[in-house]
């Protein structure tokens, strides 16, 4: 089997010199395996493919329909059951409209945009067709709205978790995957933030899907965060490694190899998750990189690094007992002070069992609620706490809760 798919994978490269791989590999390209993931505003439907392929993607009417016509490609993936319960898309059929022309059509709910990519084989992931149904703004704004209700309140913390959707992020020894444990823990550190009065969290992911990375920096300015919480889980070979350890953003460099490498790993997800070549490098984010030196979010989100590390010593082992710095894009936005946390070490089994238990990921959002806490004490955003508890009775009695 191996011989086989290595002589394949040398015909490509062979063939793909001459630039008519297409058409010479008739009969051998496969789409092997097919995931979709759904986010607020889209819907991503990725297929596996064993080759680069000759497609095209165009959008029918009268019913709202999208058409993905791939030349001589033989389907092998399952694609009944991929669709459940997706706000946009209702089914996925397939045939064969003529000889060597698979024709997959999306049944859409609603109008959308298509946009299709061809990523190149990466990071372990063979070359993936990405096929994106993006919702019109009209009907995405709803739970804009929603939120901007909420928004109501002073102190607004944007929490991220790392990875998502096509990026699982590291693996554990016992398959716990990275994005699920961030995710878990974001939404329990929302939660927390949410029943403080005062105080409100935006979740920059919600469930299953990729954002890229320079997104999530525009999601937390454009909800004004006052700072943001980016959290993640490492992974080294060495599987006894264990502790947490927390970053901020370097303009100059690295503060050592480890840190250097780490942010390469993170800065990486654009690539697994699935951006389209060229959008990795947002121009943006370099940019406001350059201008964060004349600003102070870079001290602040020291003392806040600061303070995470003391509260999660608490619970648990420090990897690294002062912060590290490195070029983390997530963390690239100029005004809000900015943190990535690697909560603990998936590789190690012990610390991978923890990190999937609730108690635990309860455990560690408290910690991070609670240095979010004392950094806007610190910075006098937050009033001290005795002066804190009187102050919130008080508020209970003449504050209506939110009903959503
Ligand atoms: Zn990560």
């Amino acid at each position: 089997m191996k011989i086989i798919k290595r002589f394949i994978v040398l015909q490509i490269i062979f063939l793909g010199s001459f630039g008519c791989s297409g058409l010479a590999l008739a009969g051998s390209l496969v789409i092997q395996d097919a995931r979709l993931w759904t986010a607020p505003d889209h819907t991503r439907v990725v297929f596996d493919l064993n080759g680069p392929v000759d497609y095209r993607v165009f959008r029918l009417k009268s019913p709202e329909r999208i058409v993905v016509d791939i030349r001589k490609v033989t389907l092998r993936a399952k694609l009944d059951g991929l669709v459940r319960q997706d706000p946009v898309l209702a089914a996925i059929r397939y045939g064969t409209p003529r000889k060597g022309m698979l024709r997959l059509v999306m049944d859409v709910k609603e109008s959308v945009r298509p946009r299709s990519f061809l990523l190149k084989p990466m990071h372990g992931k063979p070359y993936r067709l990405v096929v994106d149904l993006i919702r019109q703004k009209r009907q995405v704004r709803a739970t804009v709205t929603a939120s901007q209700v909420r928004a109501r309140k002073q102190i607004t913390i944007a929490v991220d978790a790392g990875h998502g959707g096509e990026d699982p992020g590291a693996i554990g020894p016992h398959h716990v995957k990275e994005k699920d444990v961030t995710l878990a823990v974001a939404k329990r550190l929302a939660h927390a933030i949410n029943a403080q009065p005062g105080m409100r969290a935006v979740l920059i992911r919600k469930g299953d899907y990729f954002v890229p990375l320079s997104r999530r920096v525009q999601l937390a300015r454009k909800a004004k965060a006052d700072i943001m919480i980016s959290i993640h889980a490492d992974a080294v070979k060495k599987r006894t490694v264990s502790g947490a350890s927390v970053y901020t953003l370097s303009e100059k460099g690295a503060s050592d190899h480890v840190a250097a490498m780490l942010a390469k790993k993170e800065n990486s997800s654009d690539a697994i998750g699935g951006v389209r070549p060229g959008e990795v490098q947002d121009p943006l984010v370099s940019r406001i990189l350059a201008d964060l030196i004349k600003r102070d979010s870079l001290n602040s989100a020291e003392l806040l690094a600061d303070e995470m590390l003391k509260h999660i010593r608490r619970i648990g082992p420090i990897k690294y007992s002062v912060p590290k710095h490195a070029r983390f894009v997530v963390l690239g936005a100029p005004e809000i002070p900015s943190v990535l946390v690697e909560l603990d070490y998936i590789s190690n089994p012990k610390r991978e069992r923890l990190l999937r238990s609730s108690k635990h990921q309860q455990r560690l959002a408290t910690a991070l609620l609670q240095a979010s806490e004392s950094f806007l004490r610190r910075q006098g955003r937050l009033l001290p706490l005795k002066r804190a508890a009187s102050k919130r009775r008080v508020k209970i009695k003449t504050t209506r809760l939110p009903t959503s």
